[in-house]
């Protein structure tokens, strides 16, 4: 069984109907990226997975289970947006580990998660720094940080790179593929941005119109894609 599964998955605002039966298979540890123009159903597709909106139709799955009806909070997933937002008024490290300290955990054991997650971004030294005190870059890193020490089955990102300037970007690309390679653990990241996904993904899946166009490998794609749709996409600068 994959770690998540769209089987039909139909999405309608109203009388709006924005995804028209989307089936994507996530194997476990992959890094899946959903790419497409803006307003192609990307984002509304990961908050479906996510628990944060409801399926209007089909099934989504997470390991053995149809999430459907299941609250975020039970779902095993931890999602990065593109405006983390951090709290403010607490540390970084207080930030990282606010998830468990809503689940009750003692202090001793909530350091203990936090400070392998800090070590691997690079904010062991920043632990005790409010948000404001960061750079975007930083501030990235401790969104990214919050989602790791929850060791969810699975990481949701959307655009999380889009409000960095492009030169940070391309380092996080490197960052998040790096922190991949080290944890392994199932990810499906949206973008609008080709070379984003290009670079990224494990797996690419192309969406238009609140359709999958294709799927495949960045290889499979920029040698093979199966319609003028991808081919253009796939082809052309962000
Ligand atoms: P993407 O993330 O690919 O840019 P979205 O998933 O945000 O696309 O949006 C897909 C379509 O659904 C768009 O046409 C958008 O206007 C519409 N949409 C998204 N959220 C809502 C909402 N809450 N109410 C009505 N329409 C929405
Ligand atoms: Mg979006």
């Amino acid at each position: 069984m994959a770690p998540v599964a769209f089987r039909e998955v139909r999405k309608a605002f109203g009388t709006v109907e924005v995804l028209h039966g989307v089936s994507i298979d996530i194997s476990e540890g992959e890094f899946v990226v959903l790419v497409g123009p803006s307003g192609c159903g990307k984002s509304t597709l990961l908050r479906m997975l996510a628990g944060l909106e409801h399926v209007s139709a089909g099934e989504i799955w997470i390991g053995d289970r149809v999430v459907n009806q299941l609250p975020p909070k039970e779902r095993d997933i931890a999602m990065v947006f593109q405006n983390y937002a951090l709290y403010p008024h607490i540390t970084v490290a207080e930030n990282m580990g606010f998830s468990l300290t809503l689940k009750g955990a003692k202090k001793a054991e909530i350091a203990e998660r936090v400070r392998p997650a800090a070590e691997i971004l690079g904010l062991t030294h920043l632990l005790d720094r409010y948000p404001r005190q960061l750079s975007g870059g930083q501030r990235q890193r401790v969104a990214m940080g919050r989602a790791i020490v929850r060791e969810p089955q699975v990481f949701l990102f959307d655009e999380p790179l889009s409000n960095l300037d492009a030169k940070l970007r391309v380092s996080m690309r490197t960052e998040m593929k790096n922190l991949h390679q080290r944890l392994k653990t199932t990810t499906v990241y949206v973008t609008h941005d080709q070379i984003e996904a290009m670079t990224m993904a494990d797996k690419i899946v192309v969406m238009h119109d609140g359709r999958v166009a294709q799927v495949g490998t960045p290889l499979e794609l920029y040698d093979r894609p199966d319609n003028l749709f991808v081919a253009g996409f796939i082809g052309s600068p962000a």
